[in-house]
């Protein structure tokens, strides 16, 4: 089979590799129809985090069951389904209270498993991870589109918006209007938030936001974003999302955050260790910091039925479409900020 492999910073090649196989009874193989590059993905192929030279890349894959071992009792060949980005069992003591990232028996989509971005996974534990599309749903090309984002980023997005504990009527500040940031809004409006104002640098992203339910925004950095939020809120909000993971959109966030105020935050940290977190920003305003690595999958049944019923939408962030030889440009066109997130269809 053909997958996108890693060769070094920059390089993103399609290439003929081993397709996987079943190995063990809990093993599903998947064939993937759609995937995505992530914002995450740049990380590594901007040299900025370090991966292994030669590895298969993409972790957000949705496909139709091709196989499955003799112990999966959830999913069978042909259906239709979409798994986060990365595996879980369902059973062990952190699957059950929703905290699927820290599985016991979880796995990722790299190495032997084919990596998401290539014609075929192999999703051990299968029942645990594997979500699947009713099939009346299974073959409409826009409720795909629109289902793909809860493998990753809309499953983020909400872990923000819940980690910052976003309510019925809230005021809440979405930090960065990345495909997370955007998310993060549909996420806060879901969640009945009255106003959310969503800050980034880019305009075009910003009207996005507004269309996803941001009713201000603020176009600006550092001192000056922080500035405008504050006079938008006379002071910070209760809520607020960071979407960023960079050290400045950490503290940006800790600045806009009310007293008493909650920040959520899910960007993969970034920096941080080089300057220090200020924990005395937090310590005086009692402001609390909660969230990280989102556990898509505890949220995806909830996120399915809303986009099934047409409430919720965040196709939108997919701004450019490749095939499998595309990948690469996808990559470059991501790193340039051509696009906010690419669809890969197979
Ligand atoms: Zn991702
Ligand atoms: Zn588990």
């Amino acid at each position: 089979m053909r997958a996108a492999i890693y060769r070094g910073p920059g390089e993103i090649t399609v290439e003929e590799v081993p397709r996987p196989e079943i190995e063990s009874p809990t093993d599903a193989i998947v064939r993937v129809t759609h995937t995505a590059v992530c914002g995450s993905d740049l990380w590594f192929y901007r040299g900025q985090s370090d991966r292994e030279e030669g590895s298969r890349v993409g972790h957000e894959p949705m496909g139709i069951v091709e196989e499955v071992g003799d112990d999966v009792r959830s999913v069978e060949p042909g259906d239709r389904v979409f798994a986060p980005f990365v595996i879980s069992c369902g059973r062990c003591e952190f699957c059950r209270k929703g905290l699927h990232t820290s599985c016991v028996n979880g796995d990722s989509w790299g190495g032997d498993n084919g990596g998401g971005q290539g014609e075929y996974v192999r999703a051990t534990e299968a029942d645990g991870t594997l979500v699947r599309v009713p099939d009346r749903h299974a073959d409409d090309e826009d409720t795909l589109e629109a289902i793909l984002p809860l493998t990753d980023v809309m499953g983020t997005g909400h872990h923000a918006a819940v980690s910052a504990g976003v309510g019925e009527g809230d005021t809440c500040i979405v930090v960065g209007d990345g495909a997370v940031g955007l998310c993060g809004v549909l996420a806060a409006r879901r969640l009945g938030a009255e106003r959310i104002i969503a800050m980034g640098h880019h305009e075009d992203r910003l009207e996005l936001a507004e269309s996803f339910g941001a009713t201000e925004t603020v176009a600006a950095r550092g001192q000056d974003a922080v500035d405008a939020a504050d006079d938008l809120t006379n002071g910070g909000a209760n809520h607020v999302l960071e979407c960023v993971g960079a050290a400045s959109a950490m503290e940006t966030a800790i600045d806009v955050c009310r007293p008493g105020g909650t920040v959520g935050y899910v960007g993969v940290p970034h920096g941080v260790d080089d300057s220090g977190l200020d924990v005395f920003s937090l310590f005086g305003d009692n402001i609390a910091l909660n969230g990280g690595v989102a556990p898509v999958r505890a949220y995806a049944d909830d996120l399915l039925n809303d986009v099934l019923q047409g409430t919720l939408d965040p196709s939108p962030i997919f701004t450019k479409t490749v095939d499998l030889d595309g990948v690469p440009e996808g990559y470059r066109a991501m790193d340039e900020r051509e696009a906010i997130k690419v669809l890969v269809k197979l």
